[in-house]
């Protein structure tokens, strides 16, 4: 079986789904593995470093005619999707649940389409294949970097012959993986680090990492389904937004990291906590996406500075900015979930296996993941899923 690494081409993305460590991994494992070339150059692993590893470096029109199994870590772009043929896979992190009608049009031309978006994270046995935790650590460390590095003073306490700086006040939003790892990096900085989340359960892990747990009056424990949070009710929404203003008006720099799958990020600062906050202040919105962020006003990406003084930083794909860490992380989770799928050399696909079932996404012609294939029977139905 040949597998292949396409070179990625979204702006910015400079990972890359193999490091030249998991393709001796797949290829101990029996299977040939074919790189694009000039796939791993934005996380500086060379075409060579790949071919000691065993690979052999490709054009992409070679790689697409010769391929079993393409591996991305995106979504690919229009040009590829477009060449892929019935028979092949393509495994990534899809997010088939932003836009369902790409699985159709996988779906229409036969390919087998498999997305790490969709891992039963909670199992033990798919830990090592979680990419949303492995991207949203590097995501919640960079973060940190970025506030610290906007951020007109230090973040330590640091007693000097010209004086002493007190500690930066970091309040972290949203205590899931990223914001966890956030913490504990803001703290590593000298910050003194506070945290709050509609989880309580989160209350242990952040002391654990010296930060100090925000507990709100006003809303209640809000835990959904799968460890994850639901979605508040109006009337929660407005007074956590309220409530949580005064806290964010004691802090310099602020990270927001709420989700709720399959909804918007709720929004956590307002226009109003945003003019509470002291000039100088930084906010990072790690919500910040293409259906809006925690934040007012942010845009993925982008940094805008208030009219009074507070710099908010739309996070935008962070993992891409620390490419070679991110690349190797998701490296091993995607060659583990591969091998896991493999059996006599050749891709086995069992959708009542328990972490296929979450991850495979079409096959033989047809939308089989669940949840996928009923946001596309609402989006033929003329729904909206949000
Ligand atoms: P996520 O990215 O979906 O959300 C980030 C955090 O935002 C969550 O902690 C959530 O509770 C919080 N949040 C949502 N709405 C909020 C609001 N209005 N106000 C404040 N906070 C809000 O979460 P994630 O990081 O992907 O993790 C989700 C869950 O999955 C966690 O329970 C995590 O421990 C669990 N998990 C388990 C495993 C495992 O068992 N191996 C692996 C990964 C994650």
């Amino acid at each position: 079986m040949k597998v292949a690494v396409v070179k990625e081409t979204a702006p910015g993305e400079r990972r890359v789904a193999l490091v030249p460590e998991t393709v001796a991994r797949l290829h101990g494992a029996g299977l040939d593995v074919l790189i694009e070339s000039g796939a791993g150059a934005g996380a500086w692993f060379t075409d060579a470093s790949y071919a000691e590893s065993g690979a052999t470096i490709v054009s992409r029109d070679d790689l697409v005619s010769q391929a079993d199994v393409i591996l991305t870590v995106t979504k690919p772009d229009d040009a590829l999707l477009a060449a892929l043929r019935s028979g092949q896979a393509l495994i990534g992190m899809l997010n088939p649940l932003a836009d369902p009608t790409l699985a159709a049009g996988l779906a229409a031309r036969g390919v087998t389409a498999i997305s790490l978006d969709g891992l039963p994270r909670t199992l033990p046995k798919a830990q090592s294949m979680d990419a949303l935790t492995s991207q949203a650590n590097v995501a919640g460390y960079k973060a940190v970097l970025v506030a610290a590095s906007a951020f007109g003073r230090f973040f330590p306490l640091l007693i000097t012959a010209a004086g002493t700086a007190r500690p930066a006040k970091v309040l972290v939003l949203g205590t899931g993986v990223a914001g966890l790892q956030a913490i504990g990096t803001a703290r590593r900085l000298g910050a003194v680090v506070s945290a709050y989340d509609v989880r309580p359960q989160t209350k242990a892990e952040v002391e654990s990492l010296g930060g100090t747990f925000i507990e709100l009056t006003s809303v209640g424990p809000a835990a959904g389904e799968g460890g994850y949070a639901r979605a508040l009710t109006e009337e929660e929404r407005q007074a956590q937004q309220a409530e949580l203003t005064g806290h964010i008006a004691r802090h310099d720099v602020v990270i927001t990291t709420a989700q709720v799958p399959g909804r918007r990020p709720p929004l956590l600062l307002t226009d109003d906590a945003l003019k509470e906050m002291a000039a100088g202040s930084v906010v990072v919105d790690m919500g910040s996406g293409p259906l809006g962020g925690n934040v007012a006003g942010s845009v993925p990406g982008e940094t805008i500075v208030t009219e009074n003084g507070v710099t908010v930083i739309g996070a935008g794909n962070l993992p891409a900015t620390v490419p070679a860490a991110a690349s190797a992380a998701y490296a091993r989770n995607i060659s583990t979930l591969l091998l896991h799928m493999v059996a006599d050399g050749a891709l086995a696909i069992d959708p009542a296996d328990d972490i296929q079932a979450g991850v495979v996404i079409t096959h033989d012609g047809t939308v089989i993941h669940p949840a996928t294939a009923a946001l596309l029977a609402d989006h033929s139905a003329g729904g909206t899923s949000q």
